[in-house]
């Protein structure tokens, strides 16, 4: 049996009408650029992480591009993110024209290293921009603290763990501005692409509003350069729908994960780590396979269909689009490391356990 690495169609099935309907109410109303059944989203997000305001957005990229421009970041500036994690991440700060400055991950929960950012601090600094990778929160105490001490921003790249918490803290709702992506592979993903800038400032909120519609703050007057960043009306009543059943799909991928670690603990890799605190969500399942035989065991399972993904394959400070920031190999060494050694495999809500047992047979064959 052919194992996907992840099955949008099993997810959707269950709620295959309600998706319709919802999708026909938007084509009834015409509502389709931002409308009632966003603002609706919007609320039941704001309700959903515990914050005052949620602005839907055209994706996760677009989330992280108006948080950075609502802090008005920009030339000469510098934000802090980790190396190992999704382009969109740097990608947004260079649009922005500030510099992104890398920093390593831990190794154990690939996310950034508090204990490395203080020494990429500089005077242009503005802002640390997180990432909750593969679907657990970074250490979003030891940031905040170093934040406040050098009165810098934090915007979180919450895009893999929407429904995470870092000490009963949602992810996004932790920083100045969290951003969220509803891309359908996310935790909660919609039918195409959308995204959502979560804050608690009553300003910001504003000016993200102003941002993904041109900068106009009245009809046709504009007192910001925005863009177009506007959420559509089909996502906005879809992921009302696929909202209710957030809960249960991040329920579903931990009880996965526990399963998969029950049943793969004595193999000579290194399974995820949740760190203190944390409540995982598991957007991946992430293995480290440290004896040099990672593209092997990738092999191994394509060759009987069995998905799996390098999530990431190199790390962004070796980019060649960022060659000339003058980052080399070995500048941040665990960044490197895991993107030799990191495998996901299939992981989502609908997987049955006869699925998964066939993914943990395959690993096990592997490794005898
Ligand atoms: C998916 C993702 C994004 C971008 O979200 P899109 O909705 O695809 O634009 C940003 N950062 C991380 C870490 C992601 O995984």
């Amino acid at each position: 049996m052919a194992i996907p690495p992840l099955d949008l169609k099993s997810e959707h099935a269950p709620i295959r009408d309600a998706l319709m309907a919802a999708l026909g109410g938007v084509m009834d109303s015409c509502a389709f650029c931002l409308g009632p059944a966003v603002e609706t989203f919007e609320q039941a997000m704001a309700d959903h992480c515990g914050t005052k305001h949620a602005i839907g957005v055209s994706s996760g990229t677009d989330a992280l591009l108006v948080a950075l421009m609502a802090k008005c970041i920009g030339p000469g500036d510098q934000v802090i993110c980790p190396a190992f994690t999704f382009f969109a991440t740097a990608g947004s700060i260079w649009r922005t024209g500030a510099r992104p400055v890398f920093v390593d991950i831990e190794p154990d929960t690939y996310n950034i290293d508090p204990q490395k950012i203080e020494a990429a601090i500089t005077e242009q600094t503005r802002a640390i921009m997180p990432v909750h990778l593969f679907g657990q929160c970074a250490d979003m105490n030891a940031i905040t603290d170093i934040a406040r001490r050098h009165n810098l921003a934090i915007i979180e790249d919450a895009a893999q763990a929407t429904g995470a918490k870092d000490h009963e803290r949602p992810a996004g709702a932790i920083g100045d501005l969290g951003c969220l992506s509803f891309y359908p592979t996310k935790n909660l993903g919609g039918l195409g692409e959308g995204g959502m800038i979560l804050t608690n400032d009553d300003d910001l909120a504003r000016t993200c509003r102003y941002l993904r519609n041109h900068g106009q703050v009245d009809t046709y007057r504009h007192t910001m350069i925005g863009g177009n960043f506007r959420l559509h009306g089909f996502q906005g009543a879809v992921l009302n729908v696929k909202l209710q059943h957030a809960d249960e799909y991040i329920a579903s991928r931990r009880r996965l994960a526990a399963r998969y670690i029950e049943k793969l603990g004595d193999l000579p890799i290194t399974l995820p780590a949740t760190a203190e605190g944390q409540f995982h969500t598991y957007n991946q399942f992430t293995l480290r396979i440290g004896d040099g035989r990672r593209d092997a065991l990738s092999e191994h399972l394509k060759a009987k269909s069995i998905g799996n993904r390098i999530y990431y394959p190199l790390p962004l400070h070796l980019q060649p689009c960022f060659e000339s920031l003058g980052y080399t190999e070995g500048d941040l060494p665990e960044s490197e490391r895991a993107s030799k050694q990191v495998l996901s495999i299939s992981i989502f809500p609908q997987m049955t356990d006869a699925q998964q047992d066939e993914v943990v047979a395959a690993v096990r064959e592997f490794f005898g």
